[in-house]
């Protein structure tokens, strides 16, 4: 935005921050854009009132507290949309196929394999993202940018997965512009046409790179213990 001068009295000025309003809220409201809001480590104190507010898509990164939380919450509201961002193990497949609507976390054969097995079983509609790891680091989940387009694929031929597009979480150190550059590459070589990318610090960078989801945990629900949080 280019902006100095507070002239926000002026009716014209008023009106232009209405439309502004609408316009984000129409890129919401038609998914254009999805906020994804990232409750973990937060109860339902914290989060009531950010549905109560109207916000449906939540995110989690471990399948045991979402268990502990999230089944309460959807009696209350049905159209809740839960997101699996954290890494998954195959035993906990049946659990996160069960508790969630979307896993965003889907990186290796095995885990593919073990959450087709489920969504049969289960009869369930899911949707999935491909994480990638983009800067190669090693204590982080996701699969190597050179595998991800062959990865996609077979998580839908073989698997017959509902891949909407691709993950990823750049490393805390380094611009992650051309990370988010880098998924958006690979995504469009895939097929893919969805990149959730993007969280509290980095966000409008992602947007700017074609995210069309954003995770945002911290900035919406404030500070986490960070044992507690990775
Ligand atoms: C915790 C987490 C977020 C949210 O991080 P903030 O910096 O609090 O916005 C986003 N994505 C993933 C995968 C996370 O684990």
């Amino acid at each position: 935005m280019h902006n100095t001068t507070d002239n926000s009295a002026d009716p014209a000025v008023i009106a232009l921050h209405h439309i502004h309003a609408r316009i984000i809220r129409a890129a919401l409201e038609s998914g254009r854009i999805a906020l994804t809001a990232v409750s973990k480590t937060f109860d339902d104190t914290v989060i009531l009132p950010v549905l109560h507010a109207g916000q449906r898509i939540f995110g989690e990164n471990r399948v045991q507290e979402a268990k502990a939380k999230w089944p309460q919450l959807r009696r209350q509201f049905p159209d809740i949309e839960l997101h699996l961002i954290g890494p998954l193990q195959s035993n906990k497949a049946a659990e996160a196929v069960a508790l969630f609507d979307v896993i965003e976390t889907v990186d290796r054969e095995k885990i593919a394999a073990a959450l087709a097995q489920e969504v049969q079983k289960q009869h369930k509609p899911m949707r999935f993202y491909v994480q990638v790891n983009t800067g190669l680091e090693p204590q982080k989940a996701g699969i190597a940018p050179q595998e991800a387009t062959a990865f996609v694929k077979r998580c839908r031929e073989h698997h017959k997965l509902t891949i909407e597009g691709l993950m990823c979480i750049p490393p805390a150190d380094e611009n992650p512009g051309p990370h988010f550059a880098l998924l958006a590459k690979l995504g469009k070589a895939a097929g893919l046409a969805k990149f959730s990318m993007g969280m509290s610090g980095d966000f409008e960078t992602a947007i700017a790179f074609g995210a069309t989801s954003v995770r945002v945990g911290s900035a919406i629900f404030g500070h986490r213990d960070h044992a507690a949080a990775q």
